[in-house]
Formats: C-alpha cells, structure tokens, sequence
C-alpha cells in the first residue's frame, strides 16, 4: 500500500522554514558562503569548539542557556555559553598540563553528564582528538576501541573505571592517564580526580592554530555489519554541522533542541553537540535511558520545539496504548526528525495523527559525519522516503560493473546510493585501514554500500543495505519494504525480515515478528499475516516463514541486527557482538 503525501502549508507552519524552494537552495549553495557565517581564529584556521561555544560566549549569547542536563533523579542543571567555554577552556587546560598534543586521542566512557560535553569541547580546544565510547560497552568493546584508536587518555567515572578498564590497563600501554569525573582524591599517579585537575585549571585558554583539516573526532561505526570501523573526521565538519542544523533542523534562536542520541553514536555528537551549539540553542541532554512516560513529559515540561530521534524510539512510542496528546501538551513542538534506520511509512503518518506532526526522516552514516538526505519543514512528505540531497550535496543511484560504476538516471530503478565526495563532513580515513577506505572510492565517488532509488521528482527511497539484500525467484527484496508491509498489520509492532537459502528459489523471505502487547502468537495469526504481507507485496515478496519473537536483535543504538537474525537461523559463528543491546 502506498501512503497519500504528506502536505505542508506553508502559512500553517509557525515558523517559517529557513530552506523553503529545496531547488532554489542547491542552485544559491556554497560552503564557502557558509564557512563566511563561521568565525574562524584570530590568525585564520578553523577550531569545531571555538565556533560551536566561545564564539557564543565571547558574544551576544554568552548567558543564553546552552545546555540544560535533565539527571535521572530529577537533578536539573543549566549552563549558559559562558559556563560551557569555560568548563571546556578548563578541561583544555587540564590536557595542556598533562602534556596531552595535538591530535592525540581522548576517549570518554561516561554516561550522558555535562562533564562529557566540557570533555569533548576542551579536547577539540586543545586540537586533540575526542573518541566518544558508548558507556554500555562491555570490557571487551571497551578494550578493542581504546586499543585500535590509540587512547592517551580516558575520562571516566570510579564504577566505569573499575568495572570495565581497571583489568584491561597492562593490555594497553599508550593509555597514559584516566581522568576521573566522580572522584574526589587521585587514585595515583596516572588515575586522577578531573574535579580536582579542573579546580586548579585556568579560565584562559588560547586555542592553537588549528587547520580545518586537521583531525577532531574519531567515530566507531554502528557495528550492524560487521566489525566496527572507525571513521576520522576533521574541525572543518562544523560548516556541515552548521548547514544541517539550518537547512534540516531548521534550528532559530529561540529553539529547544533535543536530540535523544547518545554521544558514543555519531549522532549523539554531530547533532547532540555541534549543529544546536553552532547555532547557539538551548540543547537539551537527558541522562536517562528510553522511557515513553518520561520522553512524553520531557517534551511537555521543556517545551521542546525541535525534536531528533530514531525509528527504534518511535516504534516504541507507537507501541504504548493511549493517545499522547490526550494526557500531554505537545504544543510547543514544530519539528520532528529521525535518523539511524529507515523509518516506515506507518510510523510517519503515526506521527502526524498521535504526536500531530509527521516524522521527518533523514538519511547518513557516520562516515557521512553530517545529514545528507533528508525531509525538509517546508517539502512535502512522501511517508517512506527519505527525501531529497541537501543543497551542496550531490547524491546518484549507481550500478557496478565491468568498468567501475555507471549512474542509473531512470527513476524508480534500484541501485547503490553514491556521494560526490568534498563536502565537509566527509570522513578522512578508516583508522588503521586504507585499504577499506579506498575501497568506497569508485570513479569519483563515494559508494555509501545502501541501495536506494530515486522517483520522477527526486525523491530518495531506501531499500537497503546491500549486505542484507534477499535474492528471491529472481527478485531483489530489501527487507525494509516487508518489515514496513508487517508493520501495517494491527497486530505487529516491529518486523526484521531475512533471506534463508533455498534450493529451489535462492533465498526464502523470513520474518521475525515481535507482536503488540494482548496479541497471541498462533498459526492462526501467522496465515493472517501472510496473507496480509501477500495482499501488500505479492506472493514472490511476501515471507512465506514468520517467527515469533519477544524482540529482535539490535545494536546499542538501536539498529535491528538483520546479520545476527541470520547467523542465528542458519547456525552461523555470529562475529562481531560488540554493539548488541543484550539487556
Ligand atoms: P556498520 O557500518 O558498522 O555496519 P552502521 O552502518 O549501522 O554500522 P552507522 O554509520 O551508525 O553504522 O549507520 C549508517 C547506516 O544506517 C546507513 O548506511 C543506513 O544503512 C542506515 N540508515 C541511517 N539512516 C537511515 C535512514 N533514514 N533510512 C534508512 N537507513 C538509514
Ligand atoms: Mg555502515
């Protein structure tokens, strides 16, 4: 079934859009128009925490609040411009003083507390590398990223520390100092307090020449694949930080942004961190994990105006019984976003109903560093695509062949979704790994390893990875169109969809279905859904084996781990565990 679009009135829209004519925006679009609107050093150079908070606090903005931290138990704490330069000048000075360099890496394992974001900002003053790991690592993760990124230095807390990296020094010798952000007295020499090392670190800090290209962050990929790789950004990201916070976010002064990502995911930095920063917003950061009741009030309470979240979150949400604008007032939202996966047409038009806006969709990856494709305030919405290249962003449909690539320009034919490289977000390196990174190079362009098409309007459609793509009877099936089919199916709250082999047909469609609360998982049920999925997609696409599961696997951020669905179907070595949610 296809979805009527969604469309928007421009007079209804409280605020009016930044990006309105999506055509008019790509043609007038220069980054250097945008690296005009940045600051940049005295002296020339381009520092991601000069311009994303001092530029604010040397500024008109100094006292606006920048970062409002919601603590699990109820603590609220609220730190203007000014208190972010000065909580990352200091920590830039606590690295100083431990003789920490440039371009030496910074991991943080900590939970989401303001500490980490003064530890992000102060290591990017310092022009050291900051390497965000998700606190829910195990040792083992733990280890393997300290270790192939090379860490100087982590900042920590005493339970993290114990639990998961006190066993694991002797097996790595570069990690010369672990800063401790709940620590009052230093453990010894190498193991410090951070309050402490804060105390006595000074309010000045004058930030080294540093060059837009050289290197600010290390993001470890999500691991949904396979092994996580760890992609190298550079300072000069802040322009697409900033033009996405703009064109997409359509962030205005006056907004309440939370992103709900946490900043081990690339997510969780680019736009948990940068993009409300750089336009000097009030960033909301919640410690808690996922809680509907909470998330509801959240919105209410904080009047949040613009919202960036993920499919995991929203299928979630739409799973709860209730109508949540029957007990909360959602008023003051005008924006919805969401990335990580694709989003189903049926959570969109969910949202337009329930939450009374629609679900924007927008499509990267963490070597993309920034949003690419996305669904815009002022651009009709066709619920299941993710909408349209960003304006300095060239995206085609390619197909591999013989003689390197070759671009698809009919509409609607699927193919691999490809980049012209040079926007400034673009990862620079796979840590360690030249060889996979000159790999995603062909002919000129970036190959992102998603298939997609691309309709008569320009409308970007995913279809998958093309690690998970099913060969059935001569037909190519992404998974996402049979777990969208299953979704729309009262009973279903969440679908991952796997090809089996199959002498007779190459792979056989297989879903995994997790039903909504009151629901029996029976035979009965099964036929229904079958034929539901056959009335949808057609007998060839249709699953002909569903399961029944209580939940599918996922990554920590919340990625249905379509590999493991498999490896585990077919009694496969499972590989790489890394990023798999197991609680
Ligand atoms: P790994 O590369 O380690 O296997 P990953 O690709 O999941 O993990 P990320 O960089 O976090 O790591 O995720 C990017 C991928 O997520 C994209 O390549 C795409 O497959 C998927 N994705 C992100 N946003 C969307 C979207 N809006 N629609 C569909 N897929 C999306
Ligand atoms: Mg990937």
């Amino acid at each position: 079934m296809s979805f009527d679009p969604i469309r928007k009135d421009l007079q209804a829209l409280r605020v009016t859009p930044h990006l309105v004519d999506h055509e008019q925006a790509r043609a007038a679009h220069s980054w250097e128009a945008v690296r005009a609107e940045l600051q940049g050093l005295p002296g020339g150079g381009l520092n991601l925490a000069h311009e994303a908070v001092d530029r604010h606090a040397s500024g008109a903005r100094a006292d606006h609040l920048a970062l409002r931290w919601l603590g699990k138990d109820g603590t609220v704490r609220d730190l203007s411009y000014a208190d972010m330069a000065q909580g990352s000048t200091r920590f830039a000075n606590v690295l100083r003083a431990l003789g920490v360099a440039k371009g030496e890496r910074v991991f943080a394992l900590m939970g989401r507390v303001p500490e980490l974001y003064f530890a992000a900002l102060g290591t990017l003053k310092n022009v050291s590398v900051f390497c965000p790991l998700f606190s829910q690592f195990g040792p083992e993760p733990v280890w393997q990223r300290l270790n192939r990124g090379d860490a100087k230095v982590l900042v920590t807390t005493q339970v993290l520390y114990e639990k998961k990296v006190a066993a694991l020094r002797e097996r790595l010798p570069a990690l010369q100092f672990i800063l401790l952000a709940d620590a009052e007295d230093d453990l010894d020499a190498t193991v410090r307090s951070l309050p402490r090392l804060m105390a006595a670190a000074s309010d000045t800090f004058t930030i080294p020449p540093t060059s837009p290209e050289d290197m600010a962050l290390l993001h470890f990929t999500s691991g949904t694949t396979g092994m996580p790789k760890g992609a190298v950004h550079v300072h000069q990201a802040a322009l697409t930080h900033f033009a996405t916070g703009r064109y997409v976010l359509d962030l205005h002064p006056e907004d309440v942004f939370w992103c709900t990502a946490d900043p081990g995911w690339v997510t969780g930095t680019s736009y948990g961190i940068f993009a409300p920063f750089l336009h000097g917003v009030t960033n909301l950061v919640d410690e808690a994990d996922f809680d509907a009741e909470r998330w509801y009030r959240i919105l209410e309470q904080q009047k949040v105006t613009v919202w960036y979240t993920a499919p995991t979150a929203i299928r979630r949400l739409m799973r709860v019984p209730g109508e949540p604008r029957a007990q909360h007032d959602l008023s003051a939202l005008r924006l919805i976003h969401s990335v990580g996966e694709p989003l189903n047409p049926e959570a969109v038009v969910w949202g337009q109903r329930a939450l009374g806006l629609p679900i924007h969709d927008n499509w990267w990856q963490t070597e993309t560093g920034g949003i690419m494709i996305a669904n815009y305030a002022a651009m009709d919405i066709r619920p299941g695509s993710m909408g349209k290249p960003l304006p300095g962003i060239d995206a085609v449909i390619v197909k591999r062949g013989e003689h390197g690539i070759e671009e698809i320009t009919q509409p609607d034919v699927e193919g691999e979704l490809a980049l012209k490289p040079g926007w400034p977000s673009m990862f620079r390196a796979y840590l360690h790994d030249e060889a996979r990174y000159a790999k995603c190079f062909v002919n000129g362009w970036y190959l992102s390893g998603d298939l997609a098409k691309r309709d008569a309007d320009g409308y970007f459609w995913f279809v998958g990875r093309a690690d998970d793509i099913i060969k059935t009877s001569g037909h190519m099936v992404g998974p996402f169109e049979v777990e969208s089919a299953l979704m729309e199916h009262p009973a279903v709250a969440e679908a991952g969809v796997i090809g089996k082999p199959d002498p007779l047909i190459g792979e056989l469609v297989k879903a995994f279905v997790v039903l909504k609360p009151g629901n029996a998982a029976n035979d009965e049920l099964r036929l229904d859904l079958i034929g539901f999925a056959r009335k949808r997609l057609g007998p060839a696409v249709a699953p002909k084996e569903i399961a029944f599961v209580e939940s599918l696997p996922k990554t920590r951020s919340g990625k249905i781990m379509r590999r493991l669905l498999k490896s585990r179907e077919l009694g496969l070595p499972e590989g790489d565990l890394s990023t798999l949610e197991n609680d």
